[in-house]
């Protein structure tokens, strides 16, 4: 008989105990030690409620500490930590909001507190102990993800409720633990009485210390979570950065580790969540490293960590609104960002805003994203139809050559084309080839309008616009090649970009009147601008996947200290 859920969480906890609570050796403390201060508490004293942030790392020399949930007047114990013990979870890395309390539970108890600055410096510099701490807290965050008794923070909301789901979806994206409640559920009436929630209240956010958030917007929901860190401090106007990462997709977040490692004062914004595109992908089959996959969430999350271990600074959400360019200015660049008084200025920048795929407008389109619908058509997605009906939406070159690649495989390829000409946007020879193949169809004037299946793509509902008919295709892919449109509306215009709008770099910007002025060369990331880079999908001539993008976030950071040193040099002499 197979394992129940339960056996196999029992499991789960029991193998990944020792890494999850490890003792400090000697060794380890001796390295902590001159980091941090000694403090002698005694029974109930509390070392941090939930809800505070920016914690540092408590390590308990003697004595016993609890860790609990305290959640509708009823307490959940999470972990007692004993001497040679450490207390702390992912928020501490992230900095976000802890989300339990700790107290003293012995007679008396000596602690040794590193600051949450301190703590940083040393994951990032002393192996002995960040290898040991790091894998610690990321199995702690993940037997948490798979408590069911752990609440963390609660959505409470109406079942059909696009904000509730919003705030869930926000909240997922951004790795907080949380959970949906459906007002209609046990669960959800007992704390809408609890709480006197009417549903003008509704979608409410309650958070680990028990407070209700009514219908909050996602920066109140990013403020309690401690996502958005404020960049500056009180009364600044300025923030000053070596660094400005715009997007934390893979691209931003690979150059957020490596200009975090090597040292670089760095700063990512990101409009909605780390992990961009790749973070909706379920499952990444062809990122080098993963044999068997890996989903986009867990790959750009633990980017995410690793790059807060580096010191990198991050504010979510945090829009980058405008760029102004001053050629002559040690920070050449001054960002606006959403929601912040202060400007930001930076000696160099990184775009690594990515680009939206349109998206179709069919109905359970999200559903399946990634699970039946594909913005790229790989020898990985030929594997998923072969011997299939598939469809490809599209008129231009890219969806002529996934029709034609596909065709290999499928036993047939529907071409799925809203207006009555392929002529008008694919080159000829390509519509001649299209034409030509056996197992192609060419459906003019159709559109999707239906997508149908249980976790996989199992059909589409088409319309003909002109006759009005609709029929329904079993097919296990979609292919939506109707272009991606480059997140570039904030960037002045003298940044070049090509015809489709996405940003040139490297040789094809050095005729750029910036570049005809200046002794230096554009590196291969940087654009028309110097100190001003571009990686990832928003770049003109990018591969648009996952590891290239990262192999350019990378690339550009080596530019980018280039830049930083030729500008040192510029100010010695
Ligand atoms: C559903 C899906 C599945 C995919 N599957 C695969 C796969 O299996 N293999 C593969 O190799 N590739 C895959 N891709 C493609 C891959 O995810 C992308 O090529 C990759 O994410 C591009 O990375 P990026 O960092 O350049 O941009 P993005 O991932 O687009 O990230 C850009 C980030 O910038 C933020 N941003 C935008 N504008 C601003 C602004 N003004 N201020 C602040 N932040 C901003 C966005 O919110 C976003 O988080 C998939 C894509 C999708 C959509």
């Amino acid at each position: 008989m197979p394992p129940t859920t339960e056996e196999q969480d029992e499991q789960f906890y029991r193998d990944t105990e020792a890494i999850a609570f490890p003792k400090l050796d000697d060794r380890q403390l001796s390295l902590l030690e001159p980091l941090g201060q000694r403090r002698l508490l005694k029974r109930g004293d509390v070392i941090f409620k939930a809800g505070q942030r920016d914690l540092g790392l408590t390590i308990v020399l003697r004595g016993e500490l609890e860790a609990v949930e305290q959640r509708d007047g009823t307490e959940q114990i999470l972990a007692i930590a004993h001497a040679r013990d450490f207390i702390g979870e992912v928020s501490m890395l992230q900095g976000t909001s802890a989300l339990a309390s700790v107290r003293v539970i012995s007679d008396e108890a000596e602690i040794l507190h590193v600051p949450a600055a301190e703590l940083r410096r040393a994951l990032a510099e002393i192996p002995a102990v960040s290898t040991t701490i790091v894998n610690a807290l990321i199995m702690r965050r993940r037997r948490l993800n798979r408590d069911r008794e752990f609440a963390g923070f609660r959505v409470l909301a109406a079942a059909d409720d696009r904000d509730g789901h919003l705030i869930d979806d926000f909240l997922d994206k951004n790795h907080i633990p949380h959970r949906l409640v459906d007002l209609a559920s046990d669960q959800g009436q007992q704390l809408s009485k609890r709480f006197r929630l009417t549903n003008r209240d509704l979608p409410t956010l309650i958070t680990p210390a028990g407070s209700p958030l009514r219908r909050p917007s996602l920066r109140e929901v990013a403020q309690v979570a401690g996502l958005l860190r404020p960049l500056a401090r009180e009364n600044e106007t300025e923030i000053f950065s070596d660094l400005t990462i715009v997007g934390a997709g893979p691209a931003g977040l690979a150059a957020a580790v490596y200009a975090g490692s090597e040292g670089l004062s760095t700063v990512v914004l990101e409009s909605y969540a780390p992990g961009g595109q790749a973070g909706s992908s379920s499952l990444i089959e062809n990122f080098f490293g993963f044999p068997t996959g890996i989903s986009g969430g867990d790959l750009t999350w633990l980017a995410q960590l690793q790059a807060y271990r580096f010191g990198a600074k991050f504010s979510t959400p945090a829009e980058a609104l405008s760029l102004r360019y001053n050629a002559d200015d040690e920070y050449c660049a001054c960002i606006e960002i959403e929601g912040c008084p202060a400007i930001l200025r930076a000696k160099t920048v990184l775009i690594a805003s990515g680009a939206n795929y349109r998206r179709l407008a069919a109905e359970n389109r999200e559903k399946f994203e990634g699970g039946g619908v594909y913005y790229a058509a790989t020898a990985l997605e030929g594997q998923i139809c072969r011997n299939e009906t598939v469809c490809v939406v599209g008129s231009g070159n890219s969806a002529g050559q996934a029709a034609m690649f596909l065709s290999d495989g499928a036993s047939k390829v529907l071409l799925v084309v809203r207006s009555d000409d392929i002529r008008k946007r694919m080159s000829d020879y390509l519509a001649r080839r299209v034409e030509a193949q056996k197992n192609i169809e060419i459906l003019y004037r159709t559109e999707i309008r239906q997508m149908l299946g249980g976790n996989k793509l199992e059909a589409v509902g088409i319309e003909n616009t002109r006759t009005g008919e609709r029929r329904e295709i079993k097919t296990p892919a979609v292919f939506s090649m109707t272009g991606a449109l480059p997140c570039t509306e904030w960037l002045p215009a003298e940044l070049e970009r090509d015809d489709k709008g996405f940003i040139r770099t490297g040789a094809t910007v050095a005729g750029a009147p910036a570049w005809r002025a200046s002794k230096h060369q554009p590196t291969p990331m940087e654009t028309s601008l110097p100190g001003i880079f571009a990686a990832g999908d928003v770049r003109s001539g990018s591969v648009k996947r996952c590891a290239a993008a990262v192999g350019e976030g990378g690339m550009a950071v080596a530019g980018i200290q280039l830049r930083l040193a030729s500008r040192n040099n510029r100010k010695d002499n």
